[in-house]
């Protein structure tokens, strides 16, 4: 065409890179309504609650994607301050640090485009930080909490994940990872399985145009290691108080453990 990407200006170029990240990310989000009937919100808030963030804390929420996490995290230590404005003095308040670490840039990008429209651009509780879970940037023992939704199913080693997990942690900080899991309920799981092998796919195509993602993201369900063997992977890491606790009859398990 006569209108050629490299015809245009560095400043328009960057907006329109910066739409479509913002379209990959609306039909992202879009999905994930879709698919959960907008059940993930739900149980995001729930991982979170189960968190119960504090003033000051250092937190890692890794494959942290668009900061769906990080934004309750970050919620919920402010409305702390609402809650009990006298005890949490703001020195305190403002030594909170939130890192959002993802292995894709664009969908931080994206993160960074909402905290700005939150008025969070320059926030410095929240820390963007581009990364493999399985290696992490961060020094030993030094997070308080490590989030994981949605994530730990696509890292190629399990294992690695869940050490670096335990290595960044602190003595008494927590562990938490939300997963889509296994149903195991008699004919709730014959439903669930024609739900996902039949309608997720076609959903994909219909909403993201996109199938075979979603054709993946069913497949990839099915391998992951069922809430039990999880929880002594978990276990194996070095973690203890190892528990779960399933979701809607298991389609999600929210996995906690604690490092001592
Ligand atoms: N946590 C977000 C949520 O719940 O909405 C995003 C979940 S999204 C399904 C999975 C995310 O994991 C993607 O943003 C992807 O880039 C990221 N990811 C995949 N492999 C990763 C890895 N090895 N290390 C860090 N992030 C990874």
């Amino acid at each position: 065409t006569s209108f050629g990407f490299q015809e245009v200006k560095e400043e328009e170029k960057s907006k329109l890179v910066g739409n479509v990240f913002t379209n990959v990310a609306s039909s992202y989000d879009i999905m994930n309504d879709v698919m959960s009937g907008g059940l993930h919100r739900l149980w995001k808030e729930r991982l979170v609650g189960k968190l119960s963030p504090f003033a000051g804390m250092k937190h890692l929420d890794v494959a942290g994607g668009t900061g769906d996490v990080a934004f309750r995290i970050y919620d919920a230590v402010y409305s702390v301050k609402r809650r009990a404005l006298q005890k949490v003095d703001e020195a305190s308040l403002e030594e909170t640090q939130i890192y959002v670490c993802d292995i894709n840039p664009n969908m931080l990008n994206v993160g960074k485009q909402r905290a700005a429209e939150r008025g969070l651009r320059d926030n410095k509780s929240l820390v963007w930080v581009e990364g493999d879970a399985e290696a992490l940037s961060f020094d030993d023992n030094s997070m308080d909490g490590y989030t994981i939704a949605f994530g730990i199913r696509n890292v190629t080693h399990i294992e690695k994940a869940l050490a670096e997990a335990y290595r960044v942690l602190k003595r008494g900080g927590r562990f938490l990872c939300l997963e889509l899991s296994h149903v195991e309920i008699p004919v709730f799981k014959n439903l669930y399985d024609l739900y996902s092998f039949q309608v997720i796919p076609n959903l994909g195509e219909l909403i993201a145009g996109d199938r075979e993602s979603y054709q993946y993201l069913v497949e990839s369900v099915r391998r992951f290691p069922p809430q039990e063997r999880f929880a002594s992977m978990i276990a194996d890491a070095g973690f203890e108080k190892v528990e779960y606790e399933n979701l809607v009859g298991g389609v999600v398990a929210i996995h906690s453990a604690i490092k001592l």
